[in-house]
């Protein structure tokens, strides 16, 4: 936010009314009162967030995005659809890691033997594969539902947690293969390693992802 030009906020405009009761707001970052307060670093080394605070900030009505208490359904149809290809960026760490780990399997020799030959090794690249390819046709079909118009809600967020989970453990393993050389700063497997580890918490919590899928399964009742 402290480069940006405007932002989208979504506040609480109805205290009454739950989910309909959001309005969205496009704030020009130079309107009085916006300030960024602060920068807050993350694992993810090459972002970073920031805190905002709004001070007696006024917005025109102009600057409403859709309708006044309408916001929830903006900021769910992007949370939604952005859940594809987030599991598709996770997938897109794990095929690497997995490419770096194999290379690695067949030209490292230990006690006489590459570490290819050894079944410890092999199960682990194997494991990884069918997390890299149950990842990869989970985001298919959320992608290839939502692409037709058809309901892929629980689909994106099954795919999000599934890929982010996956990726998490295809990157460890990866590591593992390496050994001590997996844990330098000289591959980049320890920035994976911390990507990965937002991505269980980034566009909605797998928890979260799965209180979607049961509130599917279960019915609407479930808040
Ligand atoms: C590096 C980084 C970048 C980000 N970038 C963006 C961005 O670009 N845009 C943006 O909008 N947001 C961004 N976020 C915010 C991110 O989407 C939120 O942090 C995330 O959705 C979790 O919300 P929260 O932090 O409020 O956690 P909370 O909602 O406070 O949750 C805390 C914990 O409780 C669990 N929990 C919460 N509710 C329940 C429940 N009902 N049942 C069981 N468990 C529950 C959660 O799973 C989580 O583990 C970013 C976060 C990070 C770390």
């Amino acid at each position: 936010a402290d480069k940006a030009d405007f932002v989208l906020v979504f506040a609480r405009t109805d205290a009454s009314k739950g989910r309909d009761g959001v309005t969205c707001f496009i704030v020009d970052t130079n309107t009085k009162g916006f300030h960024v307060r602060r920068v807050v670093h993350t694992l993810r080394s090459s972002h970073y967030a920031t805190e905002l605070q709004f001070e007696d900030m006024r917005v025109p009505n102009a600057n409403i995005l859709g309708e006044v208490n309408k916001g929830f359904a903006i900021a769910n149809e992007r949370l939604s659809r952005q859940r594809i290809p987030y599991a598709a960026a996770c997938i897109a760490v794990a095929v690497k890691a997995q490419e770096l780990a194999v290379d690695y399997a067949k030209q490292r020799e230990t006690f006489g033997a590459p570490l290819a030959s050894r079944q410890a090794i092999q199960w682990m690249i194997v494991d990884n594969e069918i997390d890299i390819r149950t990842s990869l046709w989970l985001t298919l079909d959320a992608a290839h539902k939502a692409d037709r118009g058809e309901p892929y809600r629980m689909e994106a967020g099954i795919a999000k947690l599934v890929a982010s989970e996956a990726g998490g453990r295809v990157v460890d393993r990866a590591m593992q293969i390496h050994g001590g050389y997996g844990m330098t700063k000289d591959l980049p497997f320890e920035r994976w390693y911390r990507e990965m580890r937002i991505r269980r918490v980034g566009e909605g919590p797998n928890e979260v992802q799965r209180h979607i899928v049961a509130r599917d399964l279960l019915g609407g009742s479930l808040r």
